[in-house]
């Protein structure tokens, strides 16, 4: 049984989303002390991504474990099951949507989990995002069909066996 209002559900909401920042600012930091500059909650887009990086045509998402349904990381609660199932299933069936719009609209979307800023494993997740941007900036850059541009190791191996023969 839900006997809140949607507009009190909204307000519950906002204020368990609004209660940990902390997540969101371990983001913010690893990003910005990285050299990547953003912006916060970009209204015009679809879903209101929470950091939009416009040189890397890219969206972040951060993702609570629970409300979005992490697979097989968060567990609905057995009471109001029922409740939570559609409520999370809507959340999850809302964030493909609002990918697609943005994939459509030429944007990257990356999700980043609640549980993947846990201390253990927070710097692991901010270095994939760093590689992951850069690898976006590559491939943006790059003219299609072209090969990627070659890493320094590599053209000097090729310059290397040029001179040998
Ligand atoms: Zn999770």
């Amino acid at each position: 049984m839900d006997k809140l209002s949607p507009e009190q559900r909204h307000k519950n909401m906002a204020a368990i989303h609004s209660k940990d920042t902390k997540p969101e600012m371990i983001v913010r930091k690893g990003l910005w002390s990285r050299g990547f500059r953003y912006r916060l909650n970009s209204p015009r887009l679809p879903g209101h991504p929470d950091l939009v990086l416009k040189k890397y045509r890219t969206c972040i998402f951060e993702n609570g474990c629970f409300w979005h349904g992490h697979e097989g990381c968060s567990r609905i609660p057995n009471t109001n099951r029922e409740f939570w199932e559609a409520k999370i299933k809507r959340n999850q069936e809302r964030d493909i949507e609002t990918q697609k719009r943005l994939a459509e609209m030429g944007w990257h979307c990356i999700t980043i989990w609640e549980c993947e800023l846990k201390p253990s494993k927070r710097e692991k997740t901010l270095k994939s995002l760093a590689f992951t941007l850069n690898k976006i900036w590559l491939e943006e850059h790059s003219v299609i069909g072209k090969p990627y541009p070659q890493l320094e190791e590599e053209s000097g191996m090729l310059k290397a066996a040029e001179e040998q023969i």
